[in-house]
């Protein structure tokens, strides 16, 4: 038989690239139009896996668009809508700042207590031990809910 084909697209991994028409149809299923500014949101918190306050957001937009980007009021009215449509969800930690992260995949929070990040946890690894709090507690709880979880992120757990 011929040749094989070489592989081209495992060599020298690229920087995850946002997808507009990915994200586009993110925007479209939840009835919403694809904006520029919906996008650059959206391509900002895809690959955090965490969330991020609408500061944050605002500087990574721009790290992209450059001084020409939205301004920060304009990141935070996309955000807002974003949520109203569920695209995106709010978490509001006790006495910290209110973060966005995608809602897309159910998942639960993990707040670091130094320095407040923000990591998801999928709701699958936790499923179980929720079953079990429920039966213990004869409490039932949502996933959509959510738990949010308190410890130490990667970066500042010591060596
Ligand atoms: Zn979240
Ligand atoms: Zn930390």
């Amino acid at each position: 038989m011929g040749r094989a084909r070489p592989a081209c697209h495992t060599e020298g991994v690229s920087p995850p690239q946002p997808d507009a028409e990915r994200l586009g149809e993110m925007l479209r299923s939840r009835g919403l139009r694809r904006t520029p500014s919906r996008v650059a949101v959206l391509a900002v918190l895809e690959p955090v896996d965490g969330h991020l306050s609408v500061a944050d957001i605002h500087q990574r937009v721009l790290a992209v668009t450059g001084a020409a980007g939205p301004d920060l009021a304009t990141v935070y009215r996309t955000v807002t809508t974003l949520v109203d449509h569920g695209v995106v969800h709010a978490l509001a930690v006790d006495g910290g700042l209110t973060t966005y992260g995608l809602a897309e995949h159910p998942h639960h929070h993990a707040v670091c207590t130094e320095c407040a990040a923000i990591i998801e946890v999928p709701a699958q690894r936790l499923s179980i031990a929720l079953e079990h709090a429920s039966e213990a507690s004869s409490f039932t709880l949502s996933e959509q809910a959510g738990l949010t979880l308190h410890g130490l992120c990667p970066g500042c757990q010591p060596r």
